[in-house]
């Protein structure tokens, strides 16, 4: 499945407000609109099947089709959900305009002819759209006020999968009927045949009974019930209601795979405009320690190479722009040798970002001739010092040599990702920034004037968010120093945020060509809130899809404070609500991690042929 840092998700910038789900129709008149059309002849290798003697799913993506089809997750599991010639699976987006009503992609029927819902969520900001998208398709959007009954049309199952779910799925936990805690391959090929067989004989909960007993990596959240702490209010357990079921759901991982997951669907529409894209592996084994997917991934896996060029040999014969996911991790014989057979072959090459310490050799002459102009390298952290505490294992001379030896083949456009807000941050390491944007503009200019171009940098300033299994989980959002077991001040977080970006805004102001954008703190505190939230956040996102209310609105409504979740430093024995999912890494390790990172100690990468230190790979 996909990962947070993957190679498209960093690089949607979503909306976070979708003005038209606040207006959608529930009509059964109007039939999909004219761009949901257009959007699916420009479309190539959709599934289309005849409904007749087959069972349909609805695959529900919570946001534009844009940013969905340009998910390889969402494009597997589609592609998984319609393998079975017995099940025909039509897409569901947020609608691309007010005026249309909510209709599958494929064949323009509404929700409500579906008896199975999957849905598939990367990102927090895309949560509330889970909601407003059941509302508009008749969904009682509580899983507790569906009807125990038969599921049918009108009285449908709602499973929720996706890398979001298996980080912390439950903000989410009471609009959801079942969550899928894994990679798909992993999961549906024992679901889907249980699921044909029992449809029409077990009720609601007959049958989610039997799911969670049966099949790894299902997580029924009614079947298990929150305890909080009479004084501070904080989760501190989870227990199961029933017998018979596990207490903790282990995540399903595949070892390995025959044909590495690869693009199923082409769209001009997608954020990567007809891209190819192929999994290289799963995971990261650097464990960069603010960076969710490089945790709840684990172990490191780096496919074959006979499967990923398998991968590739999927695409039609015409298709030539290939993007590659997961070179962060590999070896740089096997970058090397692919790069080559792309040369040979006569591809280009397409990425979000690359590592500044692993350009060079074959890569670098694929990318010349790949007639790219633009790369991201991502720094995260702003100072050397600052690399170390988040094991970035980067150095200045990394990132100077990358940006020279992509100027000289032509990449002019070079994008740096910051993060700020990041523990011990200081207004020392922000000036070391500014400073080495300066040393990388040096470097790139004479290159650049050399052959009559331009040299740009962007610097993109994110707001680091603590993330769930990291060993920053424990940390605060926005960067304030402040006791264990104690809540910061959401106004303090913010005000601190916008400083920096305001100083570093101001310290790039004069200098040629170079340009900075950044979030919104604001947004992003959500984000956090939703992060490291519990069950009780559904009823602020029900607020906001219900009433249309702002986020900081429906939470004074539903009694929340954002600090609760969001500006909390914890300990290294606190439940957290993510400990209903088993990914084998110990708390231990993560509170060592989180202990290393304040003395500015690096921890080396993964080797899964002989590390043991986290829990994950077994004997
Ligand atoms: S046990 Fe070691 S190699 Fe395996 S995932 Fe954990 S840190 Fe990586």
């Amino acid at each position: 499945m996909f990962s947070i840092n993957n190679f498209v998700g960093a690089l949607i910038l979503a909306s976070f407000f979708l003005p038209g789900l606040n207006h959608l129709g529930r009509s059964k008149k109007t039939h999909k609109g004219a761009r949901q059309s257009s959007l699916l002849e420009q479309e190539s290798g959709t599934y289309l099947k005849k409904w007749t003697g087959r069972l349909p799913i609805a695959l529900i993506y919570p946001n534009k089709y844009g940013v969905g089809v340009s998910s390889l997750g969402f494009q597997l599991v589609y592609s998984l959900l319609n393998t079975p010639d017995n099940i025909v699976c039509e897409r569901f987006f947020v609608p691309e305009d007010n005026q249309s009503s909510l209709r599958s992609f494929e064949s323009g029927r509404p929700l409500e002819e579906f008896s199975l819902l999957f849905y598939s969520i990367s990102f927090e900001h895309d949560y509330v759209n889970i909601a407003r998208l059941l509302l508009a398709g008749g969904v009682p959007l509580f899983a507790e006020d569906r009807r125990d009954d038969l599921l049918t049309a009108g009285n449908p199952l709602v499973i929720g999968g996706g890398v979001a779910t298996f980080m912390n799925p439950e903000p989410l936990a009471p609009f959801t009927d079942l969550f899928l805690l894994g990679e798909a391959e992993g999961i549906l090929p024992a679901l889907l045949p249980l699921l044909s067989e029992t449809l029409n004989t077990l009720t609601r909960s007959q049958l989610l009974l039997r799911i969670q007993k049966e099949i790894a990596g299902a997580y029924v959240p009614g079947l298990y019930k929150p305890v909080y702490d009479d004084v501070t209010n904080r989760l501190i357990d989870s227990v199961p209601v029933v017998s018979g079921i596990p207490v903790r759901i282990a995540k399903v991982t595949v070892p390995s795979v025959a044909r590495a997951a690869h693009s199923q669907l082409l769209s001009p529409a997608a954020e990567f405009s007809n891209l190819y894209v192929t999994e290289l592996g799963r995971g990261c084994s650097r464990g960069c320690r603010f960076c969710a997917a490089g945790f709840i991934y684990r172990p490191p896996r780096l496919w074959d190479a006979d499967a990923v060029i398998k991968g590739v040999e999927e695409r039609g014969d015409d298709v030539r722009r290939i993007g590659l996911l997961g070179m962060e991790m590999a070896a740089q014989e096997e970058l090397e040798s692919l790069s080559s057979y792309l040369l040979e072959s006569g591809c280009s090459l397409s990425f979000s970002s690359l590592r500044a310490d692993r350009i060079s050799g074959p890569l670098l002459k694929l990318l010349g001739s790949s007639g790219l102009k633009s790369v991201a390298i991502a720094p995260d952290g702003a100072s050397e010092r600052l690399r170390m505490v988040i094991n970035k294992n980067l150095s200045e001379e990394d990132i100077l040599t990358a940006a020279e030896r992509l100027a000289e083949v032509g990449l002019y456009k070079l994008k740096l990702y910051l993060m700020i807000g990041l523990p011990t941050e200081t207004y020392d390491d922000l000036q070391e920034m500014l400073e080495l944007i300066k040393k990388v503009r040096q470097r790139m200019l004479p290159i650049g004037k050399a052959r009559g171009r331009l040299c740009e940098i962007t610097l993109s300033v994110n707001c680091f968010t603590p993330k769930p299994w990291t060993p920053f989980q424990f940390h605060p959002f926005g960067g304030e120093d402040i006791p264990d077991h104690s809540v910061g001040s959401a106004a303090f977080a913010i005000k601190s945020l916008k400083a920096k970006i305001d100083f570093l805004k101001k310290g790039l102001k004069k200098e040629p060509n170079v340009r900075m954008n950044h979030d919104k703190p604001e947004n992003v505190l959500f984000q956090a809130v939703l992060s490291r939230g519990d069950r009780r956040l559904a009823k602020v996102l029900a607020i906001m899809a219900r009433d249309f209310k702002p986020w900081k609105q429906a939470m004074r409504k539903a009694e929340l404070l954002p600090e609760f979740f969001a500006i909390y430093r914890h300990k290294e024995n606190d439940y957290f609500p993510w400990h209903c999912v088993d990914h084998s890494i110990e708390q231990s390790f993560l509170w060592h991690e989180y202990q290393k990172s304040f003395k500015a100690k690096m921890t080396v990468a993964c080797d899964t042929s002989i590390c043991r230190r986290c829990g994950v790979c077994g004997d």
